[in-house]
């Protein structure tokens, strides 16, 4: 293998082919300890994360799920408002105004995708930057591209924590992103590129041409295109971290953008599917409504 991208830091799980496993689940359960201890320690202050589910999308149910209950064991609070998917844009809006005027609730998740017909970006405006613990409105995004305090997008920051956990050195290596959402690819790219970071990062969209060849110069692939199975050994160069966000349900299941088996032979450093970034976006949602908690002077 060449130069490993971890530099042989740490004493990690590795998958059969010799790469580290970077554990989304492992990291998020620690995250989530420590989130816990952090309240237990100032007294136990109430710390509350609002979350907001229109219709009947059942992904979206299950994620909401999930943070409620990963919110309980960080010791937080969560409140859930549920909507019908005729809700209508003044009926999602007045909800969401409630809670962002509601002084005992800290951080406030609108669960994406709304159904068809209601206009996100004015949902989305309506919450105070230091209750937007998704960390998208324009506002927080303008905050981080400014390089100011702010909430940043739980998926991209948890996949900083993950290269962080993991060893996986970033000052003058090479990045490529793949994807170029605002939920992603484009808060992936100014994460990795921020000074005290100092990636040289790379964003690849769907009219790269020769992508597999951009990422073979990397030293850290992250994929978030949702198209399963689009990253393979063929992109990966001996010793690279690879990163896979993507999640795409096929008939097999829930399949990510990286062809694990393959890519674990070559690379240094890789996520499963599931269980690498999923549990860090929720893990990051925590710890920013843990931040939210600090803003509002709640602890
Ligand atoms: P999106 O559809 O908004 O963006 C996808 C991007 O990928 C686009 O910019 C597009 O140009 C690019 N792309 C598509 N096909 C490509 C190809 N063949 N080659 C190169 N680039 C290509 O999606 P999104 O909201 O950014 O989400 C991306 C994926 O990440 C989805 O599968 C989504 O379900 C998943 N996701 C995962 C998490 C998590 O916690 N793991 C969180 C959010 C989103």
């Amino acid at each position: 293998m060449a130069e490993d991208a971890t530099s042989g830091r740490g004493d990690f799980d590795r998958t059969g082919g010799g790469a580290v496993l970077m554990d989304g689940n492992r990291l998020r359960d620690e995250i989530v300890a420590r989130l816990a201890e952090t309240i237990e320690a100032a007294g136990r202050p109430r710390v509350c994360l609002a979350t907001v589910l229109v219709g009947e999308d059942r992904p979206s149910r299950i994620y909401v799920r999930n943070k409620q209950r990963k919110a309980a064991e960080a010791q937080m609070e969560s409140r859930h408002v549920e909507l019908p998917a005729d809700a209508g844009q003044a009926g999602v809006e007045a909800a969401v105004a409630e809670l962002a005027d509601d002084p005992g609730v800290h951080g406030i998740l609108v669960q994406l995708p709304l159904p068809d017909g209601l206009d996100a970006d004015a949902v989305l405006n309506l919450l105070p930057p230091e209750k937007d613990v998704d960390g998208l409105t324009p506002r927080s995004m303008g905050n981080l591209v400014r390089g100011r305090s702010g909430h940043v997008p739980c998926t991209p920051l948890g996949v900083m924590r993950l290269l962080d956990r993991y060893g996986v050195e970033t000052s003058g290596r090479r990045a490529v992103v793949i994807g170029r959402s605002t939920l992603v690819g484009l808060p992936q790219v100014l994460l990795l590129g921020r000074k005290g970071t100092d990636a040289t990062v790379t964003l690849a969209h769907s009219r790269t041409a020769d992508l597999a060849g951009l990422c073979r110069s990397a030293d850290i692939v992250v994929a978030a295109a949702g198209m399963a199975g689009l990253v393979t050994a063929d992109h990966v160069r001996p010793g690279a971290a690879v990163i896979d966000v993507g999640i795409s349900r096929t008939a097999a299941g829930i399949v990510g953008d990286v062809d694990f088996e393959s890519v674990q032979a070559v690379a240094g450093a890789v996520t499963p599917m599931p269980g690498g970034t999923g549990p860090m976006t929720i893990a990051c949602l925590l710890e920013n409504t843990l931040a939210a908690a600090r803003m509002q002077g709640a602890l």
